[in-house]
């Protein structure tokens, strides 16, 4: 069977840890060559030589997805590196805790830069290119919490990873015409480096509220990507796929009984 992403240009933000760095590792080991993009040009760095002792393809990039100029910048490199993207996974965020009553607007504003406009300007900045190749697959990382469920202390995160879907929805329709596709991954919880200040006690009561007895690995999340990216699904736009165990499903604690 040929590669789902065989020589596809893709552009995965975040990657420099966590879910995003095995999205790149996962995209590059199909053949896919990878733009590693993240805040810390190190952490990018260290992706790139995972996947370069792989095998596989990949450039490290610095943007900081709340800047536009960044956004914009990151693009231009991809463009200047591979001649095209054709896969742009928007996934870098950020998902610090605060009840509303102690949350600043400073934190609230913050959250939404990240997670909300850095979709918006990650998308603006590659969506011309898409549509004049007419084909483009956009991937976002939203998240079960907002959309589907809440979590005391993160209002703001909620928010901005429902927000991401609206936002969504509304792109899969503007660009529909031309063979872009748009589409989130909800994750559950997935066992990452950014979980590590959670403790062991909140791992092991998330563990048990889990139909399936266990936290997600952020492969679970790259191989819905990698699916989604594919030609496989070039009829699904504007559409979400969960990725969580069966968190969501239960009706109460007596359903997992
Ligand atoms: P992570 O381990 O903290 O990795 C996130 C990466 O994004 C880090 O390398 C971080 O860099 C980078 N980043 C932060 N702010 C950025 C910015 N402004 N511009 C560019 N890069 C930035 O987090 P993760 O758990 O892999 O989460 C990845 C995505 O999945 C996020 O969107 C998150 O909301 C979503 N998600 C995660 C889970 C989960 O259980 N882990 C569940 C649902 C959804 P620094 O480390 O330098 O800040």
């Amino acid at each position: 069977m040929v590669s789902r992403v065989q020589d596809r240009s893709t552009v995965v933000t975040g990657a420099g840890k966590g879910i995003g760095r095995t999205i790149a590792r996962v995209f590059a080991a199909e053949g896919a060559r990878v733009l590693v993009s993240d805040l810390d040009l190190a952490a990018a760095r260290a992706t790139v030589a995972l996947i370069e002792e792989d095998g596989g393809q990949a450039v490290a990039c610095q943007a900081d997805v709340s800047k536009r100029a960044d956004a914009e910048a990151m693009i231009g490199e991809a463009m200047s590196h591979f001649g095209s993207v054709d896969i742009l996974v928007a996934n870098a965020g950020i998902f610090p805790s605060a009840t509303i009553e102690n949350m600043s607007e400073a934190e609230w504003d913050r959250v939404m830069s990240v997670n909300l406009k850095g979709v918006f300007f990650c998308v603006k900045s590659v969506a011309w290119a898409m549509r004049r190749q007419q084909s483009g697959r956009i991937l976002l990382t939203s998240s079960i919490t907002g959309p589907m469920t809440g979590f005391p202390g993160w209002a703001h995160y909620g928010a901005s990873k429902a927000g991401m879907l609206g936002f969504m929805r509304s792109a899969a329709l503007e660009y529909a015409r031309d063979n872009v596709t748009i589409n989130a991954v909800l994750p559950g919880n997935i066992r990452t480096e950014g979980l590590k200040d959670v403790g062991p006690e909140y791992l092991r009561r998330m563990e048990a509220s889990i139909p399936m007895g266990y936290l997600g690995e952020p492969e679970d999340v790259a191989w819905a990507m990698l699916f989604l990216a594919s030609e496989e699904a070039r009829y699904i736009t504007g559409q979400t796929l969960v990725v969580d165990g069966g968190q969501t499903l239960p009706e109460s604690a007596l359903a997992l009984d």
